[in-house]
């Protein structure tokens, strides 16, 4: 039963998101609740498959959808605060 499905209807789970991946539009970041992590847009899917273990078909819907939010690309381009506040990024600009 190997049901590799390409499926280009299927809906997109309130579970997972928000349910799980968060957009905090104000940092422009990607968070992931069960992971309590920030996960940059480059690394979603790669997140969603290894630590999420969702199917393509899952992943796919949150990943189309990320893709036109306002986020930032990899945590690279998350700038630490001097003031040392929480782990949560900040905007770069
Ligand atoms: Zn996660």
């Amino acid at each position: 039963m190997n049901s590799r499905k390409l499926a280009q209807d299927v809906p997109l789970t309130p579970s997972l998101y928000p349910g799980t991946i968060k957009h905090l539009s104000e940092y422009q970041l990607l968070f992931c609740h069960v992971h309590k992590q920030p996960v940059p847009y480059t690394q979603l899917d790669d997140h969603l498959r290894r630590e999420h273990h969702l199917e393509i078909y899952i992943r796919r819907p949150l990943v189309e959808h990320c893709a036109t939010l306002d986020t930032i690309a990899s945590l690279e381009d998350i700038v630490p605060r001097v003031d040392h506040s929480p782990v949560i990024p900040i905007l770069p600009l």
